[in-house]
């Protein structure tokens, strides 16, 4: 535990928060200075091939110690964290032993976890919980992930003697900027399934995830001194306004829906009178939905330009990623083997849907099954992030536990 703990604070120190407004792969520095740390970690424990390649993808072996063995499965967690809060100069924060109850941050008191909205909190009574002073986020999204493959792999290094089938370590960038997989070579990688260790609490494993598109809808107005503006200015500003004024709210936003139901969520505008933008994304499990969502936007653009004449409004919308579910059925076994390691570890194991997209969705897509697997992390992207470190202790049994599952199965 203490060297989970540790390693786990050793990560969360180092800046890797990903920049959507980079040029450069990965966004972020950090990400190639925490690669190269973990790189220097697995070489230590002697794992093989490891390297880190030009895009800052690690990847190291875990050779098998068993014969026969199963086919390879390869763990994955991503290095950045998200550009919604910043991740520079992360202090965590331990608080053993939680008595219960709301967690005030230090760093900024207005910031309080409280007990009344974070239901998980409950149940981490007595555990060790980790946060931040509350002016950054924590970064458990996803180096509570990364501890937790290093953890293992360390775990399994040591024990030559427990008989498992081979295993890949995969450390990615640029996730939370869905950039997390563009320069990973499936074929190097070398793996029959994949899984991520980037989810919620502990013994969930998620094995649907949204579709997703991004919506860049372009408002060209025009501009012109205000003083002779009569009957000449169109003001994109005005504009952008309006569009998000029609935009639905009251439904069809992240904040008023759950469970299945799938939203349009402005996330960002910037510009001025001549040009405005407005990124939009477009959310739902079921794939054909997301059109209906893009037509809604056109539908609107369209109206409004109608009405302002001299404005243009373009809508463009690009594909992020789609619903792991449509992928896993081609291989069973990447969810049924992840339950019975989770089982093997003393859980319960839950099939959950996540309302978001991980690595894995991508990965799926792209031809290599990668359910996502819980590791403790709780109120991601926000100053209020937390971890418990008996849930990540736990993912580590969980991954040495399917590492040996593998290992036993037929190729
Ligand atoms: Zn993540």
């Amino acid at each position: 535990m203490q060297s989970l703990l540790d390693r786990f604070c050793r990560y969360v120190r180092i800046a890797t928060q990903a920049d959507e407004a980079a040029k450069t792969y990965p966004s972020s520095p950090g990400q190639l200075e925490l690669g190269r740390i973990l790189l220097g970690e697995l070489q230590a424990m002697g794992l093989r091939d490891a390297a880190q390649d030009e895009h800052g993808i690690v990847l190291a072996t875990m050779p098998a110690t068993r014969q026969p063995h199963g086919p390879t499965i390869a763990w994955i967690a991503h290095l950045d964290t998200s550009p919604e809060t910043s991740g520079h100069g992360v202090k965590p924060i331990v608080h053993r032993n939680y008595a219960g109850g709301d967690i005030v941050l230090p760093g900024d008191v207005s910031k309080v976890i409280r007990a009344e909205g974070n239901t998980e909190l409950a149940a981490a009574r007595g555990k060790t919980l980790i946060t931040t002073d509350g002016t950054t986020l924590l970064g458990a999204d996803d180096k509570a992930g990364v501890a937790v493959i290093m953890e293992a792999a360390a775990h399994l290094a040591a024990h030559p003697e427990i008989p498992h089938g081979p295993v890949r370590i995969c450390f990615t960038c640029d996730e939370e900027i869905g950039h997390g997989v563009d320069h990973l070579d499936l074929a190097r990688l070398g793996a029959h399934v994949g899984y991520t260790l980037d989810g919620s609490g502990a013994g969930e494993i998620d094995n649907e995830t949204f579709s997703a598109d991004l919506a860049v809808v372009t408002i060209h107005g025009v501009n012109i001194h205000p003083a002779i503006a009569k009957g000449r200015m169109v003001n994109a500003v005005r504009l952008a306004g309006a569009l998000l004024d029609r935009m639905p709210w009251t439904t069809l936003s992240p904040e008023t829906t759950a469970e299945r139901d799938g939203f349009l969520h402005p996330y960002r505008i910037e510009g001025g009178v001549a040009q405005a933008t407005l990124r939009i994304l477009l959310r739902d499990f079921d794939t054909p939905k997301l059109a209906d969502k893009a037509q809604l936007l056109r539908d609107l653009a369209n109206q409004l330009q109608a009405e302002h004449p001299g404005s243009r409004i373009e809508v463009s919308v690009t594909p992020q990623y789609r619903n792991m579910a449509e992928g896993l059925v081609k291989e069973p076994r990447a969810v049924t083997f992840a339950e019975e390691a989770m089982r093997r570890a003393g859980l319960n194991p839950k099939r959950t849907i996540v309302r978001g997209g991980t690595d894995g969705s991508r990965l799926t897509e792209m031809g290599l099954p990668t359910p996502n697997l819980s590791c403790g992390e709780h109120n991601l992207h926000s100053p209020l992030e937390w971890t418990c470190l008996e849930e990540m202790a736990t993912a580590v049994r969980v991954l040495v536990e399917l590492a040996q599952v593998w290992g036993e199965a037929a190729s």
